[in-house]
């Protein structure tokens, strides 16, 4: 599992070195995107993230920050000539804006666009594969507006060095022992049971993005002894008071969200453009958690 933030700054003027909201979480070969930002689709290329392993697009809300960037990257799939269906997961109102955006263009793509409403108040499972799950939980912003959490499922793989000491050598045995929990060697009789030769466990990780939102209990139990939170820290700590009346969350109540969430690693990012540089805010957080770091635009981050 790793993640890359593609864009680290909130909205207002642009910027030549800074781009808008985006995340892009790659687990093996699966790419999911978190909000789409103008320019999130050469983000992706400088990156060197495949457009074409993006299968699951989650939209925390629809100020435009989030979602310019969806019009481009999908007419850019539409010339791909891509026919997987894409799933996007978006607050009320995303699928009328593409729609009518599109169908503008003359550029209705070929496959098949598949939208997951969010209605407000909205909590619970959005999906579920055989390795992950993603839960949403709706935050506290001007509009609706979500946080999605991204977590491994536990699952034992079998350690062949194991099962080659213990004598098990052969496909159709070890497929027996995933199945009914044991074998009997037919050779010496010797029972083999499946704890003998599981591969030692990671712990599962877990993702948490958090769009724009206010410091909210939501958001620490979404957060909940997550590995990695990305956090908007939208303003410094002197500006409480513009954060709560903006809706938006302070470099120190994004690491108290952090703290009381328990998570292992806090990343700050939607810094607003008034600050040159991160570092003020950096501070003002790990006097509160620790492990805070700046989210850097492109870097590949494992979550561990
Ligand atoms: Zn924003
Ligand atoms: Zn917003």
């Amino acid at each position: 599992m790793k993640f890359s933030v593609l864009g680290t700054k909130a909205g207002g003027a642009p910027l030549t070195n800074k781009h808008s909201a985006a995340t892009a979480l790659m687990l093996g070969s699966e790419v999911i995107l978190f909000d789409c930002a103008e320019g999130t689709q050469i983000q992706l290329l400088h990156a060197k993230i495949s457009r074409g392993h993006l299968n699951h697009i989650f939209i925390s809300h629809l100020h435009g920050d989030h979602i310019l960037g969806l019009p481009t990257l999908l007419t850019t799939m539409g010339a791909d000539r891509r026919t997987a269906p894409l799933h996007i997961y978006a607050p009320t109102g995303l699928k009328e804006y593409l729609d009518l955006g599109l169908t503008i263009m003359d550029a209705v793509p070929s496959f098949e666009i598949i939208y997951h409403e969010l209605g407000h108040g909205m909590k619970g499972e959005l999906l579920s594969t055989n390795s992950f799950r993603v839960t949403t939980q709706m935050l506290e912003h001007r509009i609706d507006s979500f946080g999605f959490r991204v977590e491994e499922l536990p699952h034992t793989n079998i350690s062949i060095e194991k099962a080659h000491a213990l004598g098990v050598t052969d496909g159709a045995m070890i497929g027996r022992i995933k199945r009914e929990g044991t074998v009997i060697l037919p050779n010496d009789g010797r029972t083999v049971h499946f704890a003998d030769i599981a591969a030692p466990q990671h712990k599962p990780r877990s993702f948490v993005y958090a769009g724009d939102t206010r410091k909210c209990a939501a958001t620490i139990e979404l957060a909940h002894r997550a590995s990695v939170l990305v956090h908007e820290a939208t303003f410094r700590a002197d500006m409480n008071d513009k954060a709560t009346e903006r809706f938006h969350s302070t470099s120190e109540q994004a690491a108290e969200v952090a703290l009381e969430a328990g998570v292992e690693r806090l990343f700050l990012s939607h810094i607003s453009v008034r600050y040159k540089s991160g570092l003020p805010l950096l501070r003002e957080a790990r006097k509160i958690f620790p492990q805070t770091f700046l989210a850097k635009e492109l870097l590949i981050e494992n979550v561990l």
